[in-house]
């Protein structure tokens, strides 16, 4: 009865399970790797990647280094440096503590480590492979560590395979990289991947550090907030609700620089932001809590991106209060912010348009869903967008699935700004009106690329949108897919501003910018689809008329035109149902 015995898990094993917990795929290397090197009292660290980490996750720092004599021990699980006795672990100064990372990392991939205090007179570097170390040696190497982590999940297939693209898992390992160089703007950094650098960070405060990293988009909209209480000091910035997004990307909170996760705190901003932003619109925020170490419990998950903390309802409405401070004054006085850089003020794009002095909209006779997508952005009067269709599809009449009228001449009418009710023979038919043209722009844009046909109009002028690096990532990424849909540009790394010289007919270039806006909120996935597959359909949802607009007669008829043109009426991109029918006979059961 072998089963019954009790046994000690073998150490490899044993470091396995730890690591499942702690490494999920390499974008939580990065992370922990950067951390080390914080911690290290770094003040120069580069991250240098090749196949979105993949095949190579490097972070080089000059920190103090490990010892000679104590490079292979760093390696055994639940050994740090950080932690003397268990009272340490309520006082946490350091981001690491727990011993973990680096067993973790070597019990699942290849290590080589370089380290070199400014005792020893020569570095020692080690070679480690599912935590069996390989070589040692001495070398020549400045102080500091560099730590070479390849052919991650070597040895657990299954994990291999679970990692998701190269793009999803470059995003990942860019929200770590962000995550780290937000907290700690006084430091400089380099993140280089598959040879290219994706960002230089000089030492800097923290609003240049921001813009650097999110662009003028973001960084025009801050607003400084502060507060000092015994409870807690909060430092940072919130976006205005005019810069808002309908993603919740920029949201960062930091406990003691230490990103975290927190939907506690985070429903404390949404409630200061009540009344001022658009329904789907998030707060953006980084805020800096610094709190007593000994008040918060960080050693409740193994990422250590969540805490408890101890008085958790004044953090609360500290938080809140302090925000709706900030936004009360920002809407009474321009903010002055001596630190600001005069050169971030103006966001490129709006340099060549006329000036309009910027305003918060907080009409309480607001409808959000009056005007286009874009209406809660800040160009929201220059663009009033109709719905465009192919005019030459409206007049036909539409056959097939059992469907047989005209829908230029046939009543239509919307019902609860959101759908779209007609009569057929067999009975009523009612369209979802947001996934009816998700479903129309969709087939449109794979149909511009399947027929090699110009479906563009060039521009006069070229039409510039400002970016960030990881949005110039993307670009770069889907150059030959949107160039076949139509879309020519080209792309000024160094200042992140995207010239479009050519754009598909079926868009409007006043929408650009809050068309890329929307797709870059979206999630991009690539999971099992083609690029140009998953470009389209986000496209589609970026592109669509939400739900909640009214529409004229003429474009509800446009629109059912054009559904029924599609190969797929039925569903929307996303495997949503557009439409259902009422026939006769339902229609009957509830009526008789
Ligand atoms: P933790 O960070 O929780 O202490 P790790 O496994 O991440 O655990 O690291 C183990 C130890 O190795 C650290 O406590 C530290 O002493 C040492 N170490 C790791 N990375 C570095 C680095 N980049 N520079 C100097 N020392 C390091
Ligand atoms: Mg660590």
């Amino acid at each position: 009865m072998t089963k019954d015995v009790i046994k000690l898990l073998p150490d490899h094993v044993a470091n396995q399970i730890a690591a499942g917990e702690v490494i999920q795929r390499p974008s939580s290397i990065v992370k922990e790797l950067l951390e080390n090197s914080i911690d290290a009292g770094a003040t120069k660290i580069d991250l240098v990647i090749k196949d979105s980490g993949k095949t190579l996750v490097q972070v080089i720092d000059n920190g103090r280094g490990i010892a000679n004599n104590y490079l292979a021990l760093a390696f055994q699980r639940h050994s740090t440096s950080k932690l003397k006795t268990a009272k340490d672990l309520f006082n946490l100064k350091t981001k690491g503590f727990r011993g973990e990372a680096l067993s973790s990392i070597s019990a699942i991939s290849h290590v080589e480590t370089i380290s070199r205090t400014a005792k020893d007179s020569i570095a020692k570097s080690i070679k480690i492979e599912g935590n069996e170390i390989l070589s040692e040696d001495y070398k020549a190497a400045p102080i500091g560590t560099s730590f070479s982590v390849r052919n991650l999940f070597f040895n657990i297939p299954a994990r291999r395979n679970f990692l998701k693209s190269d793009s999803v898992e470059l995003k990942h390992i860019i929200e770590e990289f962000n995550r780290v160089v937000v907290a700690h703007p006084e430091l400089n950094f380099s993140f280089i991947q598959n040879g290219k650098e994706i960002f230089v960070l000089k030492k800097t405060n923290l609003r240049k550090r921001i813009s650097s990293i999110f662009g003028h988009k973001v960084s025009n909209f801050l607003v400084p907030i502060k507060e000092d209480t015994p409870v807690v000091k909060i430092t940072g910035f919130i976006i205005k609700p005019s810069g808002a997004r309908k993603s919740r990307g920029n949201q960062f909170f930091f406990i003691n620089n230490r990103y975290i996760k927190s939907p506690f705190l985070n429903h404390s901003v949404k409630s200061a932001f009540d009344g001022l932003l658009s329904p789907k619109y998030y707060p953006g925020y980084f805020i800096f809590l610094h709190v007593n170490p000994k008040k918060i419990d960080i050693n409740i998950h193994p990422s250590k991106t969540e805490v408890k903390f101890e008085d958790e309802q004044s953090l609360y409405a500290i938080l809140r209060s302090s925000i709706k401070h900030s936004l009360g004054i920002f809407q009474v006085s321009p903010t002055l912010d001596f630190e600001k850089d005069s050169s971030m003020e103006t966001p490129y794009s709006f340099k060549e348009k006329d000036p309009s002095s910027p305003k918060i909209s907080v009409n309480s006779n607001f409808n959000p869903f009056k005007n286009n997508l874009s209406s809660y952005s800040f160009e929201s009067n220059q663009n009033n967008s109709q719905i465009e269709f192919e005019s030459e599809i409206t007049n036909k009449v539409i056959e097939g699935d059992n469907l047989d009228f005209n829908p230029t001449h046939t009543k239509v009418f919307q019902l609860f700004k959101k759908y779209l009710v007609t009569a057929l023979p067999s009975g009523l038919m009612i369209i979802n009106q947001k996934r009816a043209h998700q479903r129309v722009i969709y087939e449109k844009l794979l149909s511009n690329l399947s027929s090699k046909k110009t479906h563009s109009q060039s521009v006069l002028f070229p039409f510039k949108i400002s970016t960030n690096a990881q949005e110039v990532i993307f670009f770069n990424q889907n150059k030959k897919t949107l160039q076949a849909m139509g879309f020519e540009f080209n792309i000024d790394e160094s200042s992140k501003i995207i010239n479009f010289t050519s754009i598909p007919i079926l868009f409007d270039k006043n929408q650009l910018e809050n068309l890329f806006d929307n797709l870059f909120s979206n999630e991009i996935k690539y999971n099992g689809f083609s690029q140009a597959d998953s470009v389209s359909k986000q496209l589609s949802k970026a592109m669509a008329i939400p739900n909640g607009k009214t529409l004229s007669i003429e474009e509800q008829h446009k629109l059912l035109a054009s559904l029924f043109t599609c190969k797929e009426k039925n569903l929307s991109p996303f495997n949503r149902p557009i439409l259902v029918n009422l026939d006769e006979s339902e229609i009957n059961k509830k009526i008789n």
